[in-house]
């Protein structure tokens, strides 16, 4: 697998898309920059769509112009309300607004019918009564030219006829279709007379039973650029070898404007699979907790998992738009959404495994406020309040009976600092028959309130803590990365190769009372523990926390060896 190079900090640097928009303004080929995002509302959107989204709605913004969403509604049997509606929010969470220009590829139907029409008088498009299989037999290979049709030329009228009675129903699906006349010879299989309209009897989300007869992608998607007046129509890699068929359409029919598509290499991720096919059969058969799971890479599950949209527009920025298909490190993704829940997150306690810690020399009953910081990179963020009191916890983690040699943090007769409260020093270990640490039992001293101690002397650890007088028990969900290999796939197997561990519950966690009802949406840095986030399954007195992500940056370790060795 390669792996892209990381590039610099700098958002939004000049790639080839934005240097062809930048000099067709310049040259006055255009006045303004029209760009549209066409989803197919038959799934929800991924990560590789946003990288999309990020580059057509910004160039858009950086320019001047304006980007459209349009929605590439051409295969009713596969599209849904539901996708549509979650585009528009995930679009919309994004950053990004189409203000007006909300479209459909279904509003042109009519006109595309008529140039449809406007095809077959012209000689350019015929009925074909060959089923599918013929046709795929007919079409030649790579290294064969294709056969013609026995159909293929069919009278103009005879045409004309059999294409309005397609439109009438009178068929049954897959009896006839509508090709464009071009070369079965081509070396291009696209221009192997490509099929225009199809005949389905199904009802349309927006369309009802108005069609029965839906036109292909290839015939929708450029002319409905044309219709919007799309100036630059910026598409993925795979899409390359339809540029002759998109130009073909645009050069023989009479449209309003002529728009040019651009081609650049899709997103692909370690660690994830970006392909609707593949998501959907995951929400369909139960591996997940459906489209907005938080280890799926769609949209609506990095927000339930916490990613901030900023981070994902600082991804898109920092991998940039080139021509070259790679990998692209899910490590950079997750580095950038560090980045942004390291300046924004307000810190909190919580502590996922609890160890009970009884403060042998603390009054019984009193409660003390003590000052935390929230936010250690932005002092704007103020402070608050935490309550110490005699019974505490802490991570159960963070002591170890017989500690090893690095091991600094809690063991008996070793102080360590609780912060921004006490040192305490560990007397006694309490245990349970079967011979588990249940119960630890302290001193502290009280000359370090806050943390330091007047004498100087500076524990080796320091440790995050909740006072049991008000601790609120919360469920966390620990996610790792949905599959276990950065290739998913490879052996044939995608379903094999996922990771059964990506999902740990821990129920039984304890956070700061604030955290009880904390709104969905905001990512808050448990202290020593990662980012979490309040998921929508909270419950008034069970609140559930999605692991966004742990402290640890591999990305930065990644950039640190790759330098090494240049
Ligand atoms: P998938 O392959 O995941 O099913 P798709 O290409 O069928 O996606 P569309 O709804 O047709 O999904 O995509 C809308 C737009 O998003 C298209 O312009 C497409 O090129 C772009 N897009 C889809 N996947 C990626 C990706 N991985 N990286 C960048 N752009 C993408
Ligand atoms: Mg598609």
């Amino acid at each position: 697998m390669t792996m892209d190079t990381p590039a610099g900090p700098g958002r939004e640097r000049a790639d080839f898309v934005r240097e062809i928009v930048a000099e067709d303004l310049r040259s006055g080929k255009h006045q303004t920059v029209v760009t549209r995002f066409p989803p197919e509302p038959n799934g929800y959107l991924h990560i590789g769509h946003a990288k999309s989204i990020c580059l057509n709605f910004g160039i858009a913004k950086e320019f001047g112009g304006r980007c459209h969403l349009r929605f590439d509604d051409t295969n009713p049997t596969k599209e849904e309300q539901e996708y549509i509606d979650a585009i528009e929010t995930d679009v919309r969470w994004l950053g990004f607004d189409w203000g007006e220009h909300l479209y459909h590829a279904s509003d042109y139907f009519e006109q595309l019918y008529e140039w449809a029409v406007h095809l077959v008088r012209a000689g350019k498009a015929y009925v074909d009564d060959l089923s599918a299989d013929e046709i795929r037999e007919h079409r030649g290979t790579l290294t064969e030219p294709g056969r013609n049709s026995p159909y293929r030329d069919r009278p103009v009228e005879e045409n004309l006829d059999l294409f309005t009675r397609m439109r009438k129903g009178e068929f049954p699906d897959g009896a006839r279709v509508l090709r464009a006349k071009i070369d079965m010879a081509s070396g291009n299989i696209n221009l192997r007379d490509p099929v225009v309209y199809r005949i389905l009897h199904a009802t349309h989300p927006r369309t009802g039973d108005a069609w029965c007869i839906y036109p292909t992608y290839d015939f929708a998607h450029g002319q409905s650029d044309a219709i919007e007046g799309i100036t630059h129509s910026i598409c993925t890699l795979e899409f390359e070898d339809h540029r002759p068929l998109y130009d073909w359409f645009i050069e023989n029919l009479p449209v309003p404007s002529r728009p040019r598509q651009y081609e650049f290499a899709r997103l692909n991720l370690s660690y994830t699979v970006l392909s609707k096919r593949f998501l959907l059969k995951l929400v369909n058969d139960g591996r997940v907790r459906g489209w907005d799971d938080p280890r799926m890479p769609t949209i609506s599950g990095i927000r339930r998992r916490g990613f901030p949209a900023e981070g994902v527009r600082d991804f898109a920025a920092l991998i940039g738009v080139a021509r070259n298909n790679g990998v692209v490190d899910v490590a950079m993704l997750e580095h950038c959404v560090r980045d942004v829940l390291n300046r924004r997150a307000r810190r909190r306690f919580a502590v996922l495994r609890p160890l009970r810690v009884v403060i042998e020399n603390y009054p019984e009953g009193q409660l003390e406020e003590l000052d935390a910081v929230n936010n250690p990179e932005d002092a704007s963020a103020g402070t608050r309040k935490v309550s110490f009191s005699r019974e505490l916890w802490i991570e159960r983690e963070d002591f170890l009976e017989d500690p090893p040699k690095k091991f600094y943090r809690l063991a008996p007769g070793r102080e360590v600092r609780l912060r921004y409260a006490y040192f305490v020093t560990c007397r006694e270990v309490v245990k349970n028959a079967a011979g588990e640490v249940v119960e630890l039992r302290c001193t502290y001293d009280p000359a370090t309130r806050g943390g330091d101690a007047p004498d100087g002397r500076r524990p080796k650890a320091t440790l995050h803590w909740l006072s049991a007088a008000n601790a609120v028990p919360a469920e966390a969900r620990l996610y790792e990365h949905l599959f276990t290999r950065p290739d998913p796939g490879v052996e044939g197997d995608l379903l094999a190769d996922i990771n059964p561990e990506s999902e740990e519950v821990v129920d039984g966690c304890l956070v700061e009372p604030s955290l009880a009802a904390a709104p969905v949406g905001e990512t808050v840095q448990f202290e020593r523990l990662g980012y979490f986030c309040p998921d929508p399954d909270s419950r008034p007195g069970h609140p559930v926390f999605n692991r966004t992500l742990t402290l640890k940056d591999t990305w930065v370790r990644i950039q640190a060896k790759g330098q090494q060795n240049e």
